[in-house]
């Protein structure tokens, strides 16, 4: 997608701090982080929110999921705790269009989320 910020990542067009990456995604440091640990995983295939997902991409998406479990076992976050989600479309505070899954770690976070 040409006009996409995570594809431009992807296609080493914009700088980012990779934390992983293979054949189906990548994963770096988000530019504000929220936590200490603030990694987003992102598929290198465009999707641009959970609701585009399609059958096929069951594997992809356990595939991130498995990834953030790994980086918070990376950092040593994972039994005292981390959060993954993904926030979809506006009232959720979805801002770049390329499903991406948030990894955050290394402080207390409230539940239910603002
Ligand atoms: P969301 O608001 O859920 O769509 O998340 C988008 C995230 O991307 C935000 O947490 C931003 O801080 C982050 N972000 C925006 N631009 C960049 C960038 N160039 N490199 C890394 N993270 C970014
Ligand atoms: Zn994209």
């Amino acid at each position: 997608m040409a006009d996409c910020l995570f594809c431009k990542i992807i296609a080493g067009e914009i700088p980012g701090k990779f934390v992983h990456q293979d054949d189906e995604l990548i994963a770096i440091e988000d530019i504000n982080p929220q936590a200490p640990l603030h990694a987003l995983i992102i598929p290198r295939k465009h999707i641009a929110t959970l609701n585009d997902l399609k059958p096929e991409d069951d594997a992809l998406v356990g595939s991130m999921f498995r990834r953030a479990a790994a980086l918070a076992k990376q950092h040593g976050y994972e039994h005292r705790g981390y959060r993954a989600v993904f926030n979809t479309n506006r009232e959720a505070g979805q801002s770049v269009f390329h499903i991406h899954l948030h990894l955050l770690a290394g402080r207390g976070l409230a539940w239910p989320p603002g």
